[in-house]
């Protein structure tokens, strides 16, 4: 979790755990669940803003809040998955849609999750979430650091982005830290009409939502079918965002890259989860086994 500048400079840790205390929660959408979290350590804690994540550690069902045996850079993981099964946190990433400090000087952080039923640990656990529970997390100590990943080159000259609705919290945080006048052209699925939650985007941002039909078995044809529809495009240089359900992130990379001719290295793309498998899956496949170098990402 550590970083050095260069060999002779001091360590920077980027990131640290924290303490979050759950201060109220507030339903946005079908879909959407934003828990505001608090407590003391959060004065330490730096979002570099846009697609910044982080992740929880959420207690096992029984236990009110999360308990780690250590904390220590060096020897929590060890100690973590160690852990008995029935009393191991799961791990999970999150967006930090927003940081802010209160007029009364307290630092409060949001998320967003999608509700998705009760049979997933972090969905179950926000559904349940109330006032005074805490948890833990591996979150930014500086504001510069790896998992704000939305990095475009400053000849960009257009933002294509697509979302599912794991990431619109996500995107949503991008849109409102870009620039008026920046050219952005956005696809946002959701599963229901009203997930489609107000954005602040730039004032000629074009944005399409995708609203799920039935089990959504043909997720990606859909957007696919509404990418294809879309102009051909007119930016040169253009950024291309990706996030959601990681095959049809594949998918939508192909197209950009493929059908759209984007320079593929001007595509930042992310699989936020995977239909089928749970997020220890994904992290056993990208870790085999080791521990993560910093917080943890299933990116493709
Ligand atoms: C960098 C990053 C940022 C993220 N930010 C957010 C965020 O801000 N808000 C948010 O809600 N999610 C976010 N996610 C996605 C979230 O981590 C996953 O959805 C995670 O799997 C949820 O954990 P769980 O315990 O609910 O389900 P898991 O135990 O991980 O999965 C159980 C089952 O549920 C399925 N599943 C997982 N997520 C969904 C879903 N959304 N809809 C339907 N089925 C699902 C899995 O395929 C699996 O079959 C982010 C992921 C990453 C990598």
């Amino acid at each position: 979790m550590t970083a050095t500048a260069s060999d002779d400079a001091p360590a920077i840790a980027h990131f640290r755990f924290f303490e979050l205390e759950v201060l109220r929660t507030r339903r946005l959408g079908h879909s959407f669940l934003r828990v505001t979290f608090g407590g003391e350590s959060l004065k330490d804690f730096r979002s570099g803003g846009f697609d910044q994540s982080l992740s929880l550690f959420l207690p096992p069902d029984g236990q009110e809040h999360t308990v780690l045996p250590s904390t220590d850079e060096d020897t929590w993981f060890g100690a973590w998955r160690g852990m008995p099964d029935e009393e191991r946190p799961v791990m999970r990433s999150y967006t930090v849609r927003e940081q802010r400090r209160t007029t009364e000087g307290a630092d409060e952080v949001d998320i967003d999750f999608v509700l998705h039923g009760d049979a997933s640990p972090a969905s179950r656990w926000a559904g349940r979430a109330v006032t005074g529970r805490r948890i833990m997390a591996i979150g930014p100590a500086v504001a510069e650091n790896k998992s704000v990943r939305f990095q475009p080159s400053p000849a960009a000259d257009a933002i294509w982005m697509y979302a599912d609705e794991t990431a619109l919290p996500a995107a949503a945080a991008i849109l409102e830290r870009l620039p008026a006048g920046t050219a952005v052209r956005a696809w946002f699925e959701v599963p229901h009409e009203d997930d489609r939650l107000p954005l602040p985007a730039p004032a000629d941002a074009d944005i399409t939502w995708i609203v799920r039909e039935g089990d959504g078995r043909d997720r990606t044809e859909q957007v696919l079918s509404a990418l294809r529809a879309a102009e051909p495009a007119t930016a040169e240089a253009p950024y291309v965002w990706l996030a959601g359900e990681a095959g049809t992130v594949r998918a939508t990379r192909r197209h950009f890259v493929q059908e759209r001719s984007v320079d593929r290295r001007s595509v930042r793309f992310t699989g936020y989860w995977r239909l089928g498998a749970s997020e220890e899956q994904l992290l056993a496949e990208a870790y085999a086994g080791q521990a993560p170098s910093e917080e943890p990402t299933s990116e493709l």
